[in-house]
């Protein structure tokens, strides 16, 4: 709903699992989808005595992740022990970041439509996951479920905690800056962001307030929404519910919700009294973060391209639209692709032939661009030929089409199959004049006024060259054959 008698406020908080190969206090290998409790050791089951070790990885990415989101990066960060007992929990405790984390006060920057925006970031921080718990005989979730077990293989996971400042202010902005968020950490190795299989999660903090007040209003929390969709539907849903129950004279209670997709139902989950006492304390079996200053400073210079720096420079150098240049930064790889076709053929060109003609063909090989037979400099080379009516457009795609399939030299396919434009003017016209001899009626009708019809004689004569004609120049000798030019 949108309501121009009130305004929505929304804060994010991102769980990321890092790409590290390791945990974040010990040396098990993290994995998706292995056997239950093989990746498990005395520090991640918490058996006595057993120490923890930071991970210097987790350490490094969660670095690269507070120079994108333009945060400072602590000089001195510390672990705390976050106290709550569930069985996910061996020890009774998460470590985690509290009162000194490692990233604070950045901006991210995001695109839409209509220009640049910013959500500020609060912090970020590393903390460790809990283990996975699988509940069985009913329809997976814990309610109805039969009973309980645990696979410990997610325990101890390097997560980071990105949180934002409450500066949204819909689903759909909520949306745009998760999904640029989220492509920014993937282009820069921190996370797979993979939200289907969880390693990235999103809570979504939601109030609303009159229009023009500052205050804001009692917020509630929308729990793991796993898609961008969902994200959008359910913060969506949740401003409407707020402003339903406001405009009836009620008052909304700090909770948290659970956002169910399928019938787009919003439950509580706990209310505010429920709310934890953590009793956080610093860890003292780990020593802080301090990480070394020339090593921070060399990160930040190795940073590529950021993805919004990419589409800007697209869109002011390159004369892409902002479709084209969200598109084709979706991968670091597919950027790659496509700057190396647009080094060798005008980019505009080089973005319609990547996010189109080629991608359709290669997507009924299941391939993509980068790993496919048709190197940057094949697919510049027919563009050019295209461009110079070397070949008819036509013709261009098929050449595609056999370096997609064999990889072979655009030229020498050209050569091979005899498919260079026509460019003996007078066998053209020869073709024109027998094909209005031809078709008498439709000649009439285009004597007639029916330039249409033109259309049709384009197409005779690509059929009767095999795709070698211009079809550009056949429909004006069309019209200068049939009407005198
Ligand atoms: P809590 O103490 O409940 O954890 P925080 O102040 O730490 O709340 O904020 C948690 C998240 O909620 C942040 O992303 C923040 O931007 C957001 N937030 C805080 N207040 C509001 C509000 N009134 N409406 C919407 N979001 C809010
Ligand atoms: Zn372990
Ligand atoms: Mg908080």
């Amino acid at each position: 709903m949108s309501d121009a008698r009130w305004e929505a406020v929304i804060g994010i908080e991102i769980h990321a699992q890092l790409l590290t190969r390791t945990k974040m206090f010990c040396g098990c290998a993290l994995s998706f989808g292995d056997d239950p409790n093989v990746h498990t050791c005395p520090v991640c089951l918490a058996h006595p005595g057993a120490l923890p070790v930071t991970n210097r990885e987790a350490v490094r990415l969660a670095i690269v992740a507070g120079h994108a989101l333009g945060c400072e990066i602590a000089e001195r960060s510390v672990f705390s022990r976050k106290n709550y007992f569930y069985p996910d929990l061996p020890k009774a405790y998460q470590i985690s970041q509290y009162d000194e984390p490692v990233c604070l006060g950045g901006t991210f920057r995001y695109l839409t439509e209509d220009g640049e925006r910013t959500v500020g970031i609060t912090r970020a921080h590393l903390e460790e996951d809990a283990a996975k718990l699988i509940h069985t005989g009913g329809d997976g979730r814990r309610a109805g479920a039969e009973s309980s077990v645990v696979d410990f293989n997610r325990g101890g996971t390097p997560l980071l905690e990105i949180v934002t400042e409450p500066d949204l202010r819909s689903g759909a902005e909520a949306a745009a800056f998760l999904k640029q968020l989220r492509q920014t950490l993937v282009q820069l190795g921190v996370t797979d962001g993979n939200m289907e299989q969880g390693s990235m999660r999103a809570d979504a903090n939601i109030s609303v307030r009159p229009a023009g007040r500052e205050a804001f209003g009692t917020k509630t929390e929308l729990k793991n929404m796993n898609s961008f969709t969902f994200l959008e539907r359910g913060i969506t849903a949740e401003i409407a519910r707020q402003i339903a129950v406001l405009e009836d004279g009620g008052t909304i209670t700090q909770e948290t919700l659970h956002y169910e997709p399928t019938p787009g139902e919003i439950t509580s989950l706990r209310s505010k009294e429920e709310a934890h006492d953590y009793r956080y304390f610093p860890e003292p079996d780990l020593v802080p973060v301090v990480p070394d200053r020339a090593w921070v400073e060399e990160i930040r210079a190795s940073l590529p391209e950021l993805p919004i720096d990419r589409r800007e420079r697209w869109m002011r150098d390159l004369g892409l639209t902002f479709e084209d240049a969200e598109v084709l930064s979706e991968t670091a790889e597919l950027a790659g692709y496509f700057e190396a076709v647009a080094a060798v053929a005008p980019p505009k060109s080089a973005a319609n032939w990547v996010r189109g003609e080629l991608r359709a063909q290669l997507r009924e090989r299941g391939e993509e661009p980068w790993e496919s037979e048709v190197t940057p400099a094949a697919l510049g080379e027919i563009i050019a030929m295209a461009e110079a009516r070397e070949i008819s457009m036509p013709n261009a795609k098929a050449v595609l089409a056999e370096v997609v399939a064999t990889g072979a030299a655009p030229r020498e396919v050209v050569e091979a199959k005899g498919l260079g434009a026509i460019s003996d003017e007078t066998e053209l016209i020869a073709i024109v004049d027998r094909l209005l001899a031809e078709n008498a009626a439709q000649a009439q009708q285009l004597r007639d006024g029916r330039d249409k019809v033109v259309g049709f004689f384009v197409g005779q004569a690509m059929r009767a060259t095999q795709g070698r004609a211009d079809p550009a120049r056949v429909g004006e000798l069309v019209r200068e054959r049939a009407l005198g030019g």
